[in-house]
C-alpha cells in the first residue's frame, strides 16, 4: 500500500516557537538552504507519522503577508504556489492580539489553516485565559494548545492537522473579515470581472486576488499582467477604478481602510475569547529589563557579557585547539612515515593537510562562539543588546540590530554576514554586510602578533588594540558614507521588540550552534582545500630549478668536512662541532627552500606584483603572503614562513627576526597590518557576500572598496610615518 504524502507549512510571527515545533516534528531529518532567489533561510524536513509521509516547512516568521519584506513574500508565495495541504499558524498565546493579524490574512487565502496556540504555559503564567473552543468556532478552524519547548500536545497538533488536510472541509470561508459594504461591493465586482476574464486560468483564489488588487499589491499586479497580458491590463484598470471610487468615498487609501477593518475584526475576536485575570503575576521579564536595558547599569553588564564571550571563546577554545593541532601533527607524521616520497605525498602533507589543518583547528573556537551567540539569542538577551546599541548604531544610520552581525565579525566574517539575515530592510542588510569585514576577524590576529611583536615589541599590545579600533572607526565612517550615497535612507522603520526572557532548551541551543557551524565548515572546507592545493602547486613548480649553487653537493661536502674534524676531536669539542654543523646545514636547507620558492611560479608572480606593494613599504614576499591571504587570512603567516624559510621548529619569534633583518621597517610593518585589516576579505567571506547580497555587483564593490582603501591608507601610514620621522 502506498504511503500518503502530505505537506504541512508552519507559519507564524517571529519568536512564536515555529522552529521549536519544526525541530520536534522533524528531528534530525532537516534540510536547510535558501528560498530560491533570495537569502531567506529555508528549512524543510520529513517525518513519518500516523502512517503518512509528512513534509514539514518552516516558513519565515512574519507579522503579516504584505509584499513589503522578502520574508513575507516568500511565505505568501509558498502558500499560494505550493498549496500545502495544511498551514499551521503557530500563535504566541501570550500575545494573541498581535498574532491574529497574520491569521486573518492566512484565512483570506484559499488554504486550510489551523491554529497552534503555542506558549500556552506563558499565557497561563501571565493570567491570560483563551477560550479555544470559541476561537475555533468563530474562525471555523481547528485550534490546539501547545507548549513547544516541553513537547506538549505536539502529536495532538499533528493529528488534527492530518485530519484537516484529509477532510473535505468546505473551504469557502464563512468566518472571515467582512469589510464595509462599499469595499465588499468593490471586491465582489472586481472578483466577478476577474473570474470572467481569466476563465478558470487563475491560480489563486479570486476573492483574495480582488482584495489584493484593491490594496494595490504590486506583486499580485505583476503576476496578473504576466499571466494574462492584455486581459490582465484590463483587470488592473478595473481595480484602479474601484480604488479611485473607494478612495473618493473614504478619503483614505483602501489598503489603510482594510487594515483598520482587519484590526477591528481582531479586536472583536479578542473580546470574545480572551480574558486576563486581574491578579496578574509579577512579570519577571519586565523586572529583568529594568536592570538589563537600564542606561547606566545595562551597558557595563553588556560589555562584561561580550568580553566573557570572547574570553571563553579564546581561552576555553585553546585546549581543544591544542588537541586538534597535536592530532594533525601525529596524523601527518604518521602519513610521512607511511607514504613513499613523491609529489603526491608532498601535495598531501605540505598542501592539503597543512592548509586545511590550519583552518580546522579553529573549529572549537567557532563552536564555542556560536554556542554563546545561540545562548544570547535563545534567552532573549540578544534583543536587549540590540536595544542598548541602537543609539550608537544610529550614528551610521543603522538600527541596533545590525550590531549583532558586526559583533560576530570579530570572530569570523562568514557567519557574521549570514547573521544579517535577521535585518528586515535590504538596504540595512547590504550596508551591514559591506562594513562587517572591517571588524577584524580572529584569523588576522596571528598576523598582527607577528608584526607588532617584531617591530613594536614594547607597545605591541597598544598597536594591536589600535588596529582593532581603526577597523571599527573605518566601519563607522564607511557606513555613514554609504548611507548618504549608495544606500540612502532607512525606509523600513520598526519597533524594537523585546520578547520575554526564556530559559533556553539545550536541544535547540545545540541545533542552532550546529546549524551555523555546519555551514561554516562546509564552506571553509571546500574553499580552503582548493586554495591550499593551488598555493602548494604554485610554490612547488616548476620542479626543475636552476639553483645558484648545488645545494645537495654542498651540504654533502660540509658534512664530510665536519665528519673529518669530528673524528679527531675530544668529546666536548664534538658536541659543539656537531651543533655548528647542524646549523650550517639547516641554513643551507633554508636557503634552498627560499630559492625554490623565489623561482617558483609563486615567486615569479610576486616579482610581477612587487611594484604594487613597493610604495607601501612591503616587499615581494609580503605581497605574495597578502595574495595568499585571499584564500584565508590564516595563510598569510604560514606563507611568510615558507617564503622567508624560517623552518618549522624555530622559536616563535623567528619569523619576526628574519622580517626585521630583511629590510622591512617599522612603518612598513604598520602599513602591512593596516593593509591586512582592510584589504579584500577571504574567499569564503567574498563567496558569502555574493550569496547574501544575491549579486556579484555588491561583491565586486566590496572587493574594490576594501582593497583600494587598504592601499590608500597603508600608503598614508607608511609615508606619513616617515615624514614624521619614524622609520
Ligand atoms: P520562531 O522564531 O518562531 O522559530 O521561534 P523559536 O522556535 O526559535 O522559539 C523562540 C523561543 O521560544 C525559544 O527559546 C523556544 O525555546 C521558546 N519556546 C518555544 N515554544 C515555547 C512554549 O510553548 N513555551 C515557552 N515558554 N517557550 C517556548
Ligand atoms: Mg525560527
Amino acid at each position: 500500500m502506498q504511503v500518503k504524502q502530505l505537506t504541512i507549512a508552519l507559519a507564524g510571527n517571529p519568536n512564536s516557537g515555529k522552529t521549536t515545533i519544526f525541530n520536534i516534528l522533524t528531528g534530525t531529518r532537516q534540510k536547510v538552504g535558501n528560498w530560491p532567489g533570495v537569502t531567506v533561510e529555508k528549512k524543510e524536513g520529513t517525518t513519518h507519522k500516523f502512517n503518512r509521509e509528512l513534509k514539514i516547512i518552516d516558513l519565515p516568521g512574519t507579522y503579516s503577508l504584505t509584499p513589503f519584506s522578502i520574508e513575507e513574500i516568500v511565505a505568501r508565495d509558498f502558500i499560494l504556489e505550493e498549496c500545502p495541504d495544511v498551514v499551521i499558524d503557530i500563535i504566541d498565546a501570550s500575545n494573541l492580539e498581535r498574532s491574529l493579524y497574520l491569521a486573518t490574512q492566512l484565512r483570506e487565502i484559499d488554504c486550510k489553516v489551523m491554529f497552534a496556540l503555542n506558549m500556552a504555559d506563558m499565557a497561563r503564567n501571565r493570567g491570560i485565559k483563551i477560550d479555544g473552543d470559541k476561537l475555533s468556532e468563530l474562525l471555523d478552524l481547528p485550534v490546539v494548545f501547545t507548549v513547544g519547548n516541553k513537547n506538549k500536545n505536539i502529536d495532538d497538533l499533528l493529528e488534527k492537522a492530518i485530519e484537516l488536510a484529509e477532510s473535505d472541509h468546505d473551504i469557502i470561508q464563512h468566518r472571515r473579515v467582512q469589510y464595509n459594504n462599499d469595499t465588499e461591493k468593490s471586491i465582489a465586482l472586481l472578483q466577478s470581472f476577474i473570474e470572467d476574464q481569466t476563465r478558470g486560468q487563475l491560480t489563486y483564489n479570486s476573492r483574495w486576488t480582488a482584495i489584493k488588487l484593491i490594496e494595490d499589491d504590486r506583486i499580485v499586479k505583476d503576476r496578473i499582467l504576466r499571466q494574462f497580458g492584455a486581459g490582465g491590463e484590463e483587470i488592473i484598470s478595473r481595480a484602479e477604478t474601484q480604488r479611485k471610487i473607494l478612495t473618493g468615498r473614504f478619503n483614505d487609501d483602501p489598503e489603510i481602510l482594510m487594515t483598520d477593518e482587519r484590526y477591528g475584526f481582531i479586536a472583536g475576536i479578542i473580546k470574545e475569547v480572551h480574558t486576563t485575570s486581574t491578579r496578574q503575576r509579577v512579570d519577571l521579564s519586565r523586572n529583568l529589563d529594568l536592570v538589563l536595558t537600564n542606561r547606566f547599569i545595562g551597558f557595563p553588564i553588556f560589555l562584561f557579557l561580550i568580553w566573557s564571550m570572547f574570553q571563553i571563546t579564546f581561552s576555553l577554545g585553546a585546549y581543544p585547539m591544542g588537541w586538534i593541532e597535536n592530532g594533525i601533527l601525529i596524523f601527518s607524521s604518521l602519513l610521512d612515515s607511511l607514504l613513499p616520497s613523491g609529489i603526491l605525498k608532498d601535495l598531501l602533507l605540505d598542501g592539503i593537510i597543512a592548509g586545511v589543518g590550519s583552518v580546522i583547528i579553529f573549529l572549537p573556537n567557532i563552536l564555542i562562539l556560536f554556542f554563546c551567540i545561540a545562548l544570547f539569542e535563545d534567552t532573549g538577551y540578544m534583543s536587549r543588546a540590540a536595544f542598548l546599541m541602537d543609539k550608537i548604531m544610529h550614528l551610521i544610520g543603522l538600527h541596533g540590530k545590525s550590531f549583532i552581525p558586526m559583533l560576530m565579525g570579530f570572530g569570523c566574517s562568514v557567519p557574521a554576514i549570514m547573521a544579517t539575515r535577521t535585518l528586515e530592510s535590504e538596504k540595512d542588510r547590504i550596508l551591514t554586510i559591506l562594513i562587517t569585514p572591517f571588524m577584524s576577524c580572529s584569523a588576522r590576529l596571528p598576523i598582527y602578533i607577528v608584526f607588532a611583536g617584531a617591530f613594536f615589541a614594547e607597545q605591541a599590545g597598544t598597536v594591536i588594540f589600535s588596529i582593532y579600533l581603526a577597523g571599527i572607526v573605518i566601519a563607522i565612517i564607511s557606513g555613514r558614507m554609504f548611507r548618504s550615497t549608495l544606500l540612502r535612507g532607512a525606509d523600513a522603520p520598526f519597533v524594537m521588540e523585546l520578547p520575554p526572557y526564556r530559559v533556553p532548551m539545550v536541544k535547540s541551543l545545540l541545533i542552532h550552534m550546529w546549524d551555523r557551524s555546519k555551514m561554516f565548515l562546509k564552506k571553509m572546507g571546500g574553499i580552503i582545500l582548493v586554495g591550499s592545493i593551488i598555493i602548494w602547486t604554485l610554490s612547488s613548480f616548476p620542479a626543475d630549478i636552476d639553483y645558484s649553487q648545488d645545494y645537495t653537493a654542498n651540504i654533502a661536502g660540509i658534512r664530510a668536512e665536519y665528519d673529518q674534524q669530528l673524528a679527531v676531536e675530544s668529546p666536548q669539542q664534538k658536541t659543539i662541532l656537531e651543533k655548528e654543523r647542524d646549523t650550517v646545514v639547516a641554513d643551507l636547507e633554508r636557503a634552498r627552500k627560499a630559492e625554490k620558492v623565489e623561482k617558483s611560479y609563486m615567486g615569479q608572480i610576486g616579482k610581477v606584483l612587487a611594484p604594487v606593494f613597493a610604495p607601501i613599504g612591503i616587499d615581494w614576499r609580503g605581497g605574495i603572503a597578502l595574495l595568499t591571504g585571499f584564500v584565508a587570512k590564516e595563510i598569510v603567516v604560514s606563507t611568510l614562513g615558507v617564503l622567508y624559510a624560517t623552518g618549522d621548529n624555530d622559536e616563535p619569534d623567528a619569523l619576526g627576526k628574519v622580517l626585521k633583518s630583511s629590510g622591512m621597517t617599522g612603518m612598513g610593518a604598520l602599513s602591512m597590518m593596516v593593509f591586512v585589516l582592510l584589504y579584500i576579505p577571504c574567499l569564503a567571506t567574498v563567496a558569502t557576500i555574493k550569496k547574501e547580497t544575491g549579486s556579484s555587483k555588491w561583491m565586486l564593490f566590496s572587493i574594490c572598496y576594501s582593497t583600494g582603501l587598504a592601499w590608500a591608507l597603508s600608503f598614508l601610514v607608511y609615508h606619513g610615518g616617515r615624514l614624521m620621522g619614524f622609520s
